[in-house]
């Protein structure tokens, strides 16, 4: 990349990460009139941002850790992306069991009230109760036992992650980001100088955005973080049925919760949380295949097959012991020229991309 003669207001920016949160921070900055450069290792969404739940949502169990700015601004972009790109994403129902083993009615009932509230004019539909033989008409497939108290229902949005993310890239070179794939940064340092497999260069500003490697390239560059990073895989199955509607599971014996999703005519069945370090493969182990099948023999009464599987890391900031608990908010640090991005969700990635162009603009 040539250093290109800039103005007073206009940077030369080199972005590093070509996952959702990079392509949205580079769409914003060139929004800004910056000139802006994104590298990518690998391809655009090759990574987490393909491996989500596909979920545009502000996240309800969040409220339990009570991450209302959090959940609030997720629901505000939910609403965006919803309008933007209706052709690969649309509003999912959602039906969430009122379980006798969960949480009680009263809480879960609480928490969509709030939903419901933090959402306010960006809502997309009020949360209602269901009988439950509207529930069990909405999901015949669901064991009746867990609909002794009905269900309620919900609404939250549903997207094509990477369909939907190369959409955001196509825009982000529109706007004038030049996207460069099979690119790795090797090395990055505070004056704003980078090595890549493009040789050496120095920018105004670099964004270190590569999701769950980005506290990587800090250490490889002899840099220290603030923040640090907690690598919690997620693993999906496909499996061979479809569904009318979504689940909502609160798991057996635990306090975490599962999604089974209508998806391409199929189901999509996840997650899980798995710790894990970066050398380790990203793959769904037997463990938590097996794991996934016991949940959804718990609520549903049929077998189907399982057609494919695949996992994600998630770039959490470190802060809980155990990872269910770890909050879902993103941390944005500064180190000479370079801003390395610490988590963030998919949802709120255009959130983050304006964080980012503050960041940015507050460099000397
Ligand atoms: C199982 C799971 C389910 C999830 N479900 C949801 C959901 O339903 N809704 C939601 O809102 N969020 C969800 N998330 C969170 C969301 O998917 C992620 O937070 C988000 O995709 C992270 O995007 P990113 O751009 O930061 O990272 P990534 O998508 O991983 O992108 C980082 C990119 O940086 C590149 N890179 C790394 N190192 C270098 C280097 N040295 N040089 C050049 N490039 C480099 C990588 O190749 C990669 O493409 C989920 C996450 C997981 C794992």
């Amino acid at each position: 990349m040539s250093s290109i003669g800039k103005t007073s207001s206009t940077k030369n920016i080199a972005i590093i990460g070509g996952g959702i949160n990079g392509v949205m921070s580079a769409w914003a900055l060139a929004k800004r009139g910056h000139r802006v450069t994104l590298m990518e290792r690998d391809t655009l969404m090759s990574h987490t941002s393909s491996a989500s739940t596909k979920l545009l949502h502000g996240g309800l169990r969040y409220l339990e850790n009570w991450e209302f700015r959090l959940v609030r601004e997720a629901l505000q972009e939910r609403a965006w992306w919803l309008q933007q790109a209706p052709h690969l994403a649309h509003r999912l129902p959602l039906v969430l069991p009122l379980s006798p083993e969960g949480r009680a009615p009263l809480v879960l009932r609480a928490g969509l009230i709030l939903y419901d509230l933090l959402a306010g004019q960006q809502g997309i539909g009020k949360h209602r109760k269901l009988s439950q033989q509207d529930a069990a008409q909405m999901l015949p497939q669901l064991r009746r036992e867990h609909l002794q108290q009905g269900a309620l229902l919900f609404f939250d949005g549903q997207m094509d992650d990477y369909a939907l993310g190369l959409w955001a890239a196509e825009r982000a070179m529109d706007a004038g980001v030049r996207m460069i794939e099979r690119c790795r940064v090797n090395k990055i340092f505070a004056n704003g100088s980078f090595e890549s497999d493009l040789g050496a260069d120095t920018v105004d500003a670099i964004v270190n955005i590569a999701g769950p490697w980005s506290q990587q390239l800090l250490q490889d560059s002899g840099l220290k973080g603030a923040h640090q990073l907690d690598l919690v895989r997620g693993s999906h199955l496909i499996l061979n049925q479809s569904l009318n509607a979504g689940c909502f599971m609160q798991v057996p014996g635990e306090r975490r919760i599962m999604f089974a999703l209508p998806w391409k005519g199929q189901t999509l069945l996840g997650t899980t949380e798995q710790r894990q370090s970066l050398d380790e493969p990203t793959a769904c182990s037997e463990k938590e295949q097996a794991y996934l099948l016991n949940n959804y023999a718990a609520y549903f009464a049929n077998t189907p097959e399982v057609v494919s599987k695949f996992a994600g890391v998630r770039p959490l900031i470190r802060s809980a012991a155990d990872p269910t608990k770890a909050t879902r908010e993103y941390a944005i640090e500064t180190q000479g020229q370079i801003i390395t991005v610490f988590g963030g969700k998919w949802t709120t990635s255009r959130q983050l991309g304006e964080r980012v162009v503050e960041a940015v603009e507050h460099l000397t």
